[in-house]
C-alpha cells in the first residue's frame, strides 16, 4: 500500500473532514480509521476522512486473500479561526506576529487568547501602559486591542505584551512576537525596485502594479517583509522588501514630469507610443477591448505635456490624450483602431522614457492559420511541486508529455513551438512569462491538470477541465479553447471558463491563457491521463481550440480593415 497523500506531518487548517489519497493492490478491501473506503479496479484511492483539531492520526488498512497491510500518517489540524494552540491556563499575544513599521497615524492592531471572561490589556514599551482590549463577541477567548501612533512617538524595536486578569484572578501575561518601530514622519523614504517585474499589492494580496527595474516609490512603513509604497495621496500599495533597494536617508520622493514630448512610432511588430518622464516613477497600464484602448497612470507624476507627435501612416493609434487625475496622478489614456490587438509590452527605455509597445496582429488572411505561428508551450511545474494522483503519476510529467505531443501536432501544421521545458527540469514559475517573450512567441499556452485544495470535498460539484486568462486580449483565446473542450472532451464535466490571477496568465506581451484539463487526484481520470493514446486525444482539444483562435482573427481581419492594414503595415 503507497500513501500519496497528505505526507508525514502535514499541517492543515482548521478543517473537520479532508480527503486522503494512495494505492493498494487492485481488488483490496480497505478502511481508514476503521471506516470501509472504495479502491478503484486499478488500486488508486481518494476518500473523505474525519478529522479533529491538533496532531492526528490516520490508520489504513488493506486486505486482499487474507492478507492484511496497514499504513499511519501523522498530521496537525489548526483551531479554529487560525488561532494559535494554547494551554487552558495560557494567554498567547499572536498579533502582531511579524515587527511593524508605523507612521504617526497609523493604527496598530493587538490580539490576544486566553481564558473566555478575563479583563485584558496590553502595552507598548515606553509609549503606553493599561491600553484597554475586549473580548470578541463571538469568537470567546480572542482578545482586540488597538493603538493609534502618536505625533512624538519614538522607538525602535518596542514590545508589546498584553495581560489577561482571569476570572480566578490570575494574571497572564504574553508578549507578542512582533515588535513595533516608530518611524520619523519628517522625512521620506525612498526605495528603487532591482526585480525583474516588482509586483506591487493593493492589500497583502490583490495584484496592482508590475514594475520593471529602477523604478523609484516613496515608502511609508513596513510589516514583516512587506514595505508599504505610497502612490498618492489616497493610492498605497505593498511590495516585497526582497523586490527593493532602499536609497540612503535624504533622498527626496520621486517625482516626474511626463510627456514633455510623446510620439508615436512604428517598429515592424509595433507601434511604440513613446512618453517623455524626468524620472522613473511608479506607472500603471490597464486596458480593454472591442476596441482597444489602454489607460496609463503616473503616480508621483504632474503633466507637462507640449507636443504629441502622430504618424500620419501608422494604423494603430487613434488618439492620446491626458489629464492631471490628482495632485499626484498623471492619466494618458491611448484609442486604437484595433478590436482585440495582440497584447503589449509598457517599460521605460534605456533613456528613461516610457515606452508602451502595442503588438500588431500577425497576418492571418492568406494561407493556412497554423503556418509560421510562433506558439509557446509551458508545461506546468518542473523540479518542484506538482499534483501527484492516487497511483503516483505526477502532474508534471503529464504535463509534459501533453506538451511533446502538442508540439508534434502544431509543427505538422507548419507552426513552430517553443517549449518552456524539455525534461523534468525547468524554469522557475517566474520566469516563464519572460521566456515566453524572449521567444517573441503569438500565443503562450500554460498546460495543467489539476488538484484541490486540502479544505475542499473532492465528492461535491463537478470536477473536469476549466480555461483562465487574466489579460482582456487573451479572452477571446480562453474561449476558443474552452469551445474546444466542449466540443471534444465529452467525457469530463465542464468546470467553466475562468478569469484568474495566475502569473502565467498574466503575460502582457500575447495571448496567454492557462488550460487545467482534468484532475490528477480522481482515479478515474488519473487512470486516463496516463495513457499515452489519451494525452495525444488531449493536445488534439488543444491544437483545435489554437487553430479556431486563429480562424476567430483572421474573420476579424477579414471583416475590419484597420485590422489588416495593421497587420501590414511595415
Ligand atoms: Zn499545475
Amino acid at each position: 500500500m503507497q500513501i500519496i497523500y497528505p505526507e508525514e506531518g502535514a499541517k492543515y487548517p482548521f478543517v473537520t473532514r479532508s480527503f486522503t489519497l494512495g494505492n493498494a493492490a487492485p481488488g483490496s478491501t480497505m478502511t481508514i480509521n476503521g471506516v470501509p473506503i472504495a479502491v478503484h479496479r486499478e488500486g488508486g484511492f481518494l476518500a473523505m476522512v474525519d478529522l479533529a483539531t491538533g496532531p492526528f492520526l490516520l490508520r489504513y488498512e488493506a486486505s486482499l486473500d487474507g492478507v492484511t497491510a496497514g499504513a499511519t500518517r501523522m498530521i496537525e489540524v489548526a483551531q479554529p479561526h487560525g488561532l494559535p494552540s494554547s494551554k487552558p491556563d495560557e494567554a498567547v499575544a499572536y498579533e502582531p506576529s511579524e515587527s511593524l513599521a508605523l507612521l504617526p497615524g497609523d493604527l496598530l492592531a493587538v490580539r490576544c487568547k486566553g481564558p473566555a471572561g478575563s479583563i485584558g490589556t496590553f502595552r507598548i514599551e515606553d509609549l503606553a501602559k493599561e491600553l484597554p482590549m475586549a473580548e470578541h463577541p463571538s469568537i470567546p477567548t480572542v482578545y482586540e486591542g488597538h493603538y493609534y501612533v502618536q505625533p512624538g512617538d519614538e522607538g525602535e524595536g518596542l514590545d508589546i505584551s498584553c495581560a489577561l486578569r482571569t476570572p480566578k484572578n490570575h494574571t497572564l501575561k504574553a508578549e507578542a512576537k512582533g515588535k513595533l518601530t516608530v518611524l520619523d514622519p519628517r522625512l521620506s523614504r525612498v526605495a528603487v525596485t532591482t526585480a525583474r517585474s516588482a509586483v506591487l499589492k493593493s492589500a497583502k494580496s490583490g495584484y496592482s502594479l508590475f514594475l520593471p527595474p529602477g523604478v523609484r516609490l516613496e515608502t511609508a512603513g513596513r510589516s514583516g517583509d512587506t514595505v508599504r509604497i505610497k502612490l498618492s495621496e489616497h493610492e498605497e500599495s505593498w511590495a516585497n522588501a526582497s523586490d527593493l533597494r532602499f536609497l540612503p536617508e535624504g533622498t527626496p520622493p520621486p517625482h516626474s514630469e511626463v510627456g514633455l514630448s510623446v510620439s508615436v512610432g512604428a517598429t515592424p511588430s509595433s507601434t511604440k507610443v513613446v512618453i517623455r518622464s524626468s524620472e522613473r516613477v511608479p506607472f500603471e497600464v490597464a486596458h480593454s477591448i472591442e476596441p482597444l484602448r489602454f489607460e496609463v497612470r503616473f503616480f508621483g507624476a504632474s503633466h507637462h505635456v507640449d507636443r504629441i507627435r502622430y504618424r500620419p501612416d501608422d494604423p494603430v493609434v487613434k488618439d492620446v490624450r491626458w489629464r492631471q487625475e490628482d495632485s499626484r496622478v498623471v492619466r494618458f489614456s491611448v484609442d486604437t483602431e484595433l478590436w482585440w490587438g495582440w497584447g503589449y509590452d509598457a517599460t521605460y527605455d534605456e533613456r528613461g522614457n516610457f515606452v508602451l509597445d502595442i503588438r500588431r496582429p500577425p497576418d492571418l488572411t492568406k494561407g493556412d492559420v497554423l503556418r509560421g505561428r510562433r506558439i509557446v508551450l509551458d508545461p506546468g511545474h518542473g523540479p518542484g511541486t506538482s499534483a501527484v494522483g492516487p497511483l503516483g503519476t505526477t502532474e508534471r510529467d503529464v504535463n509534459l508529455a501533453i506538451g511533446l505531443q502538442l508540439r508534434d501536432l502544431l509543427v505538422k501544421e507548419g507552426a513552430e513551438v517553443f517549449l518552456t521545458r524539455i525534461s523534468s527540469d525547468g524554469p522557475p514559475l517566474g520566469d516563464r512569462p519572460f521566456l515566453a517573450w524572449e521567444a517573441k512567441g503569438d500565443l503562450y499556452l500554460s498546460l495543467h491538470n489539476n488538484a484541490l485544495p486540502m479544505t475542499a470535498d473532492p465528492f461535491e460539484g463537478q470536477h473536469g477541465y476549466m480555461n483562465f486568462f487574466y489579460q482582456p486580449h487573451s479572452r477571446p483565446f480562453a474561449a476558443a479553447m474552452h469551445a474546444s473542450y466542449n466540443k471534444e472532451r465529452k467525457e469530463l464535466p465542464d468546470e467553466g471558463l475562468w478569469w484568474g490571477n495566475l502569473a502565467v496568465c498574466r503575460v502582457p506581451q500575447m495571448p496567454a491563457v492557462l488550460t487545467e484539463s482534468a484532475y490528477m487526484i480522481f482515479p478515474e481520470q488519473e487512470v486516463r491521463l496516463r495513457a499515452p493514446a489519451y494525452q495525444k486525444e488531449v493536445a488534439q482539444t488543444l491544437l483545435e481550440g489554437i487553430r479556431s483562435f486563429y480562424e476567430s482573427y483572421r474573420k476579424l481581419q477579414l471583416r475590419r480593415k484597420p485590422e489588416r492594414r495593421a497587420a501590414r503595415a511595415k
